[in-house]
């Protein structure tokens, strides 16, 4: 395809994508019968995996294994991460990876894809709704990410990331009925798209800087607990390949410990940490380490 200037350096286009809109429409719809399917089992579901899918799949794998390298796992293991990413419904791994490292390098600018100066709803979930050309291209978004390109396996859950979500549904259904497909997809859907989308919104709108970094993103206690330690927003800003977000001691970042307890089982390596300040000095944010070469 031909690539013009206007479709690099614009991260927003025209046109509404209806796939996307019908596809949240519909996640939102199901998760309104939750009341109505309550059973004990079904919550418990919901809590497993919405841990399973939003805790190790989004948090843990696609954000700060894949997107930072802020860790190393064996190659199974890190395909099987990425699967559980790819369940909760937010793309593909390349493509999610990408628009992350975008974020990152033009933060709170007008190429950052979900920045609340553009409105927090924007931030929150509209940017969704509209095509964007470098985002929806595979050609255009994958210079993003093209250490996850040149593998086959990534290449492959990239392009078959929508089915497994329905695969998923049928199995919940045959299992438990319509309480496991509400609760187990619908809603633990929902509550991990908007813990993920809040930290797009909420942590660069609201809360407190530990350093000095040049964008909007603050630590935000409660987003952080939802969100299995990313609400620590602003110090992942400063140190973005460190696999540690919350860097107080009361800063709790679960999805570190279990960075930790990978590491106890030899399972992680190479885990990256920043090397701290004294916490009262503010700080000049160091430079995005470039994993994408
Ligand atoms: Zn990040
Ligand atoms: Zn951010």
């Amino acid at each position: 395809m031909i690539v013009n200037k206007d479709m690099m350096t614009s991260p927003v286009g025209k046109k509404y994508n209806f796939w996307v809109i019908g596809w949240i429409l519909l996640m939102h719809l199901g998760a309104l019968a939750a009341p109505f399917t309550f059973t004990w089992p079904a919550f418990f579901l919901f809590l497993f995996l919405s841990w399973v899918t939003g805790g190790i799949g989004i948090c843990l794998c696609y954000h700060r294994l894949l997107t930072h390298a802020s860790f190393r796992v064996p190659k199974p293991l890190e395909y099987f991460l990425t699967f559980l990413g790819v369940l909760a419904s937010e793309g593909g791994p390349i493509n999610w990876v990408a628009r992350h490292r975008i974020h990152h390098a033009y933060p709170d600018t007008e190429r950052d894809p979900h920045s609340p100066r553009q409105g927090f709803w924007w931030s929150h979930m509209f940017w969704l709704f509209k095509h964007k050309p470098i985002l929806d291209n595979y050609e255009l978004y994958s210079p993003y990410a093209k250490d996850l390109a040149r593998d086959p396996v990534h290449r492959f859950l990239n392009n078959t990331h929508g089915l497994y979500q329905i695969f998923l549904g049928v199995i919940l259904y045959l299992w438990g009925g319509f309480p496991f497909l509400v609760w187990g997809l619908f809603l633990r859907t929902v509550f991990v798209y908007h813990i993920t989308w809040f930290v797009n919104s909420a942590t660069h709108k609201w809360g407190y800087k530990s350093y000095a970094v040049n964008d909007d993103s603050s630590n935000l206690w409660w987003v952080a607990l939802l969100s299995f330690g990313e609400g620590w927003h602003n110090n992942h800003h400063a140190f973005q390949r460190s696999a540690r977000h919350g860097l107080k001691f009361w800063e709790f970042d679960q999805t570190y410990l279990t960075i930790k307890f990978l590491e106890l089982l030899k399972l992680a390596r190479h885990v990256h940490l920043p090397k701290l300040p004294k916490f009262s000095q503010i700080t000049k944010a160091p430079q995005l380490e470039s994993v994408t070469s």
